[in-house]
């Protein structure tokens, strides 16, 4: 079976190769993905922080024992069964049909059945990333297992792959996704990260409670070559920007400064923006927008970076370069690479769970 990865903040999967994602929903800390085929959901894929890490920092700073207990992952799925079966009439579960390892974590396993099907349920608890995993599955045994054979839920690299309807973005491990915009051709997705918090200087900073980190947003647009037609990419990536930023910044003017760049082998032109300010004002946030058109996956990209706060770009010599977040045509090549093997060197997972599970 030829299989791709799907790739989502830190979780990835290899799936066959006409699934994909098909819903996304983030809700109070929780994240759920559907990924499914022409037909229907094939799997759900939930996770939340289980609070571990948390706790562990208030027991230190408090100097007390910790409080809270991590529940063992058939303790969690049986939990998230009994909430089920108030939503979904006559589900029957069989709980504990198996233990398999999941990224290198101990996963309880469940059999389900409903009128609309049967399956197979997977939780587990990821020790590195500090989730729980809900791994809802429609299907057979045998297409279960080499699933689950394919799934990584946390990673040594210093960034997280995202990879879904036909994104393939490396981004900086902070940045979540916030909105997201698919139709036909086209497809935007916002990040959101944080700087790091300005340290204050001097003695005065132990009575000043730490400032709020600053957000930073940050925007890919992926749209199909032969939507844009005849039309010339440039004025249509200068209007296209424009109206991103008008929409999911709150307005950016662009400061007349254009450079020619390269991303990933094609001629990208940078262009910077800034926000906020007037005619007295400093501008209080700078961004650049690179913009390329990709023949080998017939798409025009936009990318709208920020750039690191206090600091005015517009005296400078050079606009700064476009970051390659973007991966844009060597995704198929990609995929014979297994995500598994690539982010488990070392990571030592397993390890990391049982100690948790031990100090619980
Ligand atoms: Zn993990
Ligand atoms: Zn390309």
């Amino acid at each position: 079976m030829e299989t791709k990865p799907i790739s989502y903040a830190g979780f990835s999967v290899l799936v066959p190769t006409d699934w994909d994602v098909g819903a996304i929903r983030l809700e109070q800390g929780m994240t759920m993905l559907g990924i499914q085929d022409a037909e229907r959901n094939r799997i759900e894929v939930r996770w939340e922080k289980a609070g571990l890490k948390k706790a562990r920092q208030e027991a230190r700073r408090k100097g007390k024992p910790m409080e809270k207990r991590l529940l063992r992952p058939d303790e969690v799925s049986e939990k998230f069964h009994q909430e089920a079966k108030k939503k979904i009439k006559g589900l029957d579960v069989q709980e504990g049909v198996a233990e398999e390892k999941i990224g290198g974590h101990t996963a309880a396993i469940s059999s389900w059945s409903d009128s609309q099907g049967s399956g197979y349920d997977a939780v587990w608890f990821c020790g590195n990333t500090d989730r729980y995993y809900y791994l809802h599955f429609v299907g057979a045994e045998e297409q279960f297992r080499s699933i689950i054979k394919g799934i990584t839920c946390h990673t040594s690299l210093p960034y997280y792959r995202w990879q879904y309807l036909g994104l393939n973005l490396s981004l900086p491990k902070d940045f979540e996704l916030v909105s997201q915009k698919a139709e036909v051709g086209r497809l935007i997705a916002v990040f959101r990260g944080y700087w790091e918090p300005q340290k204050k200087k001097g003695p005065a900073s132990f009575l000043r409670p730490a400032p709020l980190p600053e957000p930073r947003r940050l925007m890919v647009e992926r749209y199909n070559l032969t939507r844009l037609g005849d039309a010339d990419p440039a004025p249509w990536a200068r209007k296209e920007i424009n109206s991103l930023g008008h929409k999911y910044l709150g307005g950016i003017k662009f400061e007349k400064r254009e450079e020619d760049q390269a991303v990933n082998g094609h001629r990208a032109s940078a262009l910077l923006f800034s926000q906020g300010g007037g005619l007295f004002r400093k501008p209080s946030a700078f961004y650049l927008a690179c913009s390329w058109t990709c023949p080998e996956s017939n798409s025009a990209y936009l990318l709208v970076v920020p750039l690191k706060p206090h600091h005015d770009y517009r005296q400078d010599e050079k606009l700064p370069t476009c970051p390659q977040y973007v991966s844009c045509h060597w995704a198929a090549a990609e995929t014979s690479i297994n995500p598994a093997v690539e982010n488990h060197e070392g990571s030592g997972s397993e390890k990391g769970s049982e100690q948790q599970h031990k100090s619980s």
